[in-house]
């Protein structure tokens, strides 16, 4: 497809960049991949691998009549090779979809270094490439905790202020320290054993973990970072200042979980999520945190069952760059004042695993077909890729937020449809508009 000297540079070997170069790599792209690991590790990444987990393992619903189970099932439709590590490495999750991260990672970096197509180099990149590109372009995939280094050298571009927050990560324990007399095995709404270990409280041990759990020391944040939250991935602490009930409505609520020893739901319920393949670790779930390391161990041990918790990993604060996408990016993903470059993964201002990937995919996409002086293609906003790229790209750029895929980001339903059935109606249109854009899509890359 390109003459010799042609290449996309993809900067960034996480979920995003990863998902870019295999894409470019699959349009017949010859793709220069850099990672800076493991010469430069950000605080949040451990692994020389690709591909690397940062925290959960889990890649959410996957569901297609969920939001973010539909994104999947268009990424398979799309070969991801996200997806297909997915697949390879599951681990039992309920509705989930979760993963061995080691397996997974290994897998992705696998097949990227076995690809013909892609070069991978182990270097941290400082500064944005040169402007312009000449027979090249630039996918710029280095995730939230982008060094300051090159974040300096794409503020100076852009010209904005990157927006600062925080998000946290969720503690792991191990399997064998945990007290399973006490703790019950199910998942919500399941019957039969379930994928989720369930440590059960009654109201005075609720109460007595909330009132630790509220005058618990933090870590400190820097004064000059603007201390602003991702909604959806809060830290129990900051969900608590919010009422003594919230824990109990969010990643405590008890409801669809039946404690075997007494027939009950309990008062308030920590799940636990299995967070390898062999079922050696579990990941308190929703249980993201910036209590200080001593702290969490006093605190967490206070849960029933969990007396005796050896923790693997204490959870932690992080920081997270973004860009504001509506402000400088086309829906292409290539950014407006140099169109050689594109933006992908979290640093293009979605949130999560799988977003950061979808975005990754189509960066990758669209980078192949610049190369090839191929228009860009824009996914339809029927699509979940399509509704992410539109948040994105068409927010009011005072009011944008990161955000999760979900339906409130898709255009209505045409015809009025009863809650239950709207994921479904949802999924099987995106679906049928996905299959004619894939077309549109082949039709144009053979021209
Ligand atoms: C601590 C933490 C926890 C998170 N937890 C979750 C979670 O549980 N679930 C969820 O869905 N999302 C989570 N996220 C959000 C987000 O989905 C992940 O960060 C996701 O990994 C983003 O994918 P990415 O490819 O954009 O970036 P990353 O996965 O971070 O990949 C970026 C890659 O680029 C490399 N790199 C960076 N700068 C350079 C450079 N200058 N030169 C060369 N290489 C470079 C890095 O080493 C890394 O390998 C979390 C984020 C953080 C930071």
């Amino acid at each position: 497809m390109n003459s010799d000297n042609r290449q996309l540079i993809v900067i960034g070997g996480g979920l995003a960049g990863s998902e870019a170069a295999w894409q470019a790599a699959g349009l017949g792209c010859q793709v220069v991949l850099y990672e800076m690991k493991p010469l430069t590790f950000s605080p949040a990444h451990h692994s020389p691998l690709l591909g690397e987990l940062v925290c959960s393992n889990s890649l959410r619903s996957d569901a297609v009549t969920s939001a973010v189970g539909l994104l999947k099932e268009e990424m398979r439709a799309m070969k991801s090779l996200i997806m297909e590590a997915a697949e390879n490495t599951r681990v039992p999750a309920g509705k989930a979809l979760a993963v061995d991260r080691e397996k997974f990672a290994r897998f992705i970096t696998g097949e990227i270094e076995n690809s013909s197509h892609i070069t991978v180099v182990r270097e941290e990149v400082k500064e944005l490439p040169a402007m312009p590109l000449e027979n090249s372009a630039a996918i710029i995939a280095t995730g939230p905790l982008t060094p300051s280094a090159l974040t300096e050298s794409i503020s100076q571009l852009t010209g904005k202020e990157h927006l600062a927050f925080y998000d946290a990560i969720a503690p792991i324990v191990e399997a064998e320290s945990l007290n399973r007399n006490i703790i019950f095995q199910a998942s919500r709404y399941d019957e039969g054993p379930g994928d989720y270990l369930n440590c059960p409280m009654d109201k005075s041990q609720y109460e007595n973990f909330i009132h630790e759990l509220a005058r618990a020391r933090k870590v400190p944040l820097k004064s000059f970072e603007d201390q602003k939250y991702f909604e959806g991935c809060l830290p129990v602490e900051v969900i608590l200042e919010r009422g003594p009930e919230t824990l109990r409505f969010g990643p405590m609520k008890p409801v669809g979980l039946t404690d075997p020893r007494t027939g009950r739901e309990p008062y308030a319920v920590v799940q636990l999520r299995m967070e390898n393949r062999e079922g050696t670790q579990y990941n308190m779930v929703g249980f993201q945190t910036k209590l200080t390391y001593g702290e969490q161990k006093r605190i967490f041990r206070m849960i029933p069952g969990m007396e005796e918790a050896v923790f693997t990993r204490l959870g932690s604060i992080h920081r997270n760059t973004f860009i504001c996408g509506p402000e400088l990016l086309l829906p292409s993903m290539q950014l407006k004042k140099r169109t050689d470059l594109l933006m992908a993964g979290q640093i293009s201002g979605v949130e999560g695993y799988v977003e950061s990937t979808a975005i990754g995919l189509l960066a990758g996409i669209n980078g192949a077909r610049l190369l090839s002086g191929k228009k860009p293609v824009i996914p339809p906003p029927e699509t979940a890729l399509g509704a992410l790229v539109k948040h994105l790209t068409a927010t009011d750029p005072k009011l944008f937020q990161p955000s999760n895929i979900n339906f409130g980001l898709f255009p209505r339903l045409e015809q009025k449809t009863p809650k239950r059935l709207r994921g479904k109606k949802y999924a099987e249109r995106a679906l049928i508009i996905l299959q004619e854009w894939q077309k549109t899509i082949n039709k144009t890359q053979n021209d």
